[in-house]
C-alpha cells in the first residue's frame, strides 16, 4: 500500500530528545532546543523574530491577538483553505471575508481584494497554497494604501521564496506549520515569525500566558507579572529537540521533494489535454509541499480516487470551501462569486508525497495512472 503521506526521522531526533531530557534537565517550554529552533529559523530565514508554538492553528490565533481585532472586523482571505486560517480570527470576534482564487496559482486572487474592503477591515490573511507564494508586492501596496496589516499562513511554505524573499517573512506577521503532513515535521508543531517591530513584545508575553516571563528569564525585569491576555501557546522542549533535527535538514528535505515533484510534472506532461499541472510564477521559488493535478469534472476525479484506491495508493482531495461550510455560513462572508473555488474544490486530487517515498514507489503509481488515463 502507498499512502499519501508518512511521518519520518531524518536524522538526529531521538538523540536531541534524549539530551534534553538527560542532560539539559528542561522539558517544558522555551528550554535550549526551543531557543536553538529559533536561532535557526531566524538564520535560515532572516527573519528578525521566530516563536514556537504547538501548531500553526496556535500561530494564526496569536496573530489574531495582536491585531487587537474588535468584534465585527474584517479579515480579507481566500475560502479555498483550511478552517484555521479563519477559525483564528473567527474567536476574536471578527468576521473572515473571503474572494475568490486565481485559476492559475489558486492563491487569494490579489485583483479582488480591494473591492472587499470596507472602513471594518483590517487585515489580510493570504494563503500560500501548496507552498507557491500568493502576488506579495500587490497584496502589500494595498495594505499599505489602506492601512491594512498582512498576514501570511505560510503553514505550506517553509523554505519557499517570493522574488528572493522567504514566505512568512514578507507580511508583518507569518505562520509556518509542523504537522506530520508538511514538509518539515514534529508531529504537531508551529512557529510565529514576526516581522513588525510593533508586535516583537507583545507576542513574549501573548504566548507566555500574558505575562512578561520572557522578559523576566533574561534578567530585564526582577519579578514577572500578568500584564496583557495571552494563552499558552509554547511547546515542550521534547517537541523542540524533535524539531531541531529537522529543521537542521530542513534544506536536504525540500530538495528530494523537490526531485520527487519534478519527477511528477515530468510524467504529466503526457496527459496535458486532459489534466491541468500546477502552475509556478516566474521569480517564485517553491518548496514541493504539494503535488497536485486538476481533472475535469467531479466525477472524473472520484472515478481517479476510486481506481487508485483499488490498487492500493492513496490520493486524497480538499478543500470544501469555507464559505459553503455550515461554520463558514454563520460566522463569514463571500464578496463576489467564488467559481473558481468552487470548481477547484471539485476537481483537484493531491498525489503521495512524502520524504520516503522512492522511485519504486513512484514507478507503481505512474504505472496505475497510465491504466485509469486509457478508461478516458
Ligand atoms: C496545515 C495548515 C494549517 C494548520 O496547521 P496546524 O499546524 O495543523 O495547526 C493552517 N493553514 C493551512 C493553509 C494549512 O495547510
Amino acid at each position: 500500500m502507498i499512502r499519501f503521506n508518512k511521518p519520518f526521522l531524518i536524522e538526529n531526533e531521538f538523540k536531541y530528545i534524549e539530551d534534553a531530557i538527560n542532560n539539559q534537565g528542561i522539558l517544558r517550554g522555551d528550554g535550549l532546543y526551543t531557543k536553538k529552533c529559533h536561532a535557526l529559523l531566524e538564520q535560515k530565514l532572516n527573519a528578525k523574530k521566530a516563536l514556537l508554538t504547538h501548531s500553526c492553528t496556535a500561530a494564526l490565533e496569536m496573530a489574531a491577538i495582536l491585531l487587537n481585532l474588535n468584534p465585527g472586523d474584517e479579515v480579507i482571505m481566500p475560502s479555498y483553505t483550511f478552517v484555521s486560517t479563519a477559525n483564528a480570527f473567527v474567536l476574536r470576534g471578527a468576521v473572515p471575508v473571503f474572494v475568490d482564487i486565481r485559476p492559475d496559482t489558486l492563491n487569494i486572487d490579489e485583483n479582488l481584494i480591494e473591492q472587499a474592503i470596507t472602513p471594518k477591515t483590517k487585515a489580510i490573511c493570504c494563503v500560500h497554497y501548496a507552498g507557491i507564494p500568493c502576488e506579495m508586492d500587490k497584496i502589500t501596496d494595498i495594505a499599505k494604501r489602506y492601512n491594512l496589516k498582512v498576514i501570511e499562513d505560510a503553514a505550506q511554505a517553509l523554505g519557499s521564496f517570493y522574488k528572493g524573499k522567504p514566505l512568512g517573512t514578507i507580511g508583518d506577521m507569518g505562520c509556518f506549520s509542523f504537522h506530520e503532513t508538511k514538509n518539515v515535521i514534529s508531529g504537531e508543531g508551529g512557529a510565529i515569525i514576526i516581522n513588525s517591530d510593533e508586535f516583537v513584545e507583545r507576542a513574549e508575553i501573548i504566548r507566555e500566558k500574558g505575562t512578561n516571563r520572557s522578559k523576566f528569564f533574561r534578567g530585564q525585569v526582577d519579578k514577572y507579572t500578568w500584564v496583557d491576555i495571552g494563552s499558552s501557546y509554547l511547546p515542550s522542549d521534547l517537541i523542540a529537540a524533535f524539531l531541531f533535527s529537522q529543521l537542521e535538514n530542513m534544506d536536504k528535505i525540500n530538495n528530494k521533494r523537490i526531485d520527487i515533484w519534478n519527477k511528477y510534472n515530468e510524467f504529466f506532461k503526457k496527459y496535458d489535454e486532459k489534466i491541468r499541472r500546477p502552475i509556478v510564477p516566474q521569480d517564485c521559488k517553491h518548496n514541493a509541499h504539494m503535488y497536485y493535478v486538476l481533472f475535469k469534472d467531479l466525477e472524473t476525479r472520484t472515478e481517479f480516487i476510486d481506481f487508485m484506491k483499488e490498487h492500493d495508493i492513496w490520493t486524497v482531495f480538499h478543500y470544501i470551501p469555507l464559505h459553503s461550510s455550515p461554520a463558514g455560513k454563520k460566522y463569514c462572508k463571500a464578496i463576489g462569486s467564488m467559481e473558481v473555488t468552487n470548481r477547484i474544490s471539485d476537481t483537484l486530487v493531491r498525489l503521495p508525497l512524502f520524504y520516503e517515498l522512492n522511485d519504486k514507489n513512484l514507478n507503481f503509481i505512474f504505472e496505475k495512472i497510465d491504466d485509469f488515463m486509457k478508461t478516458l
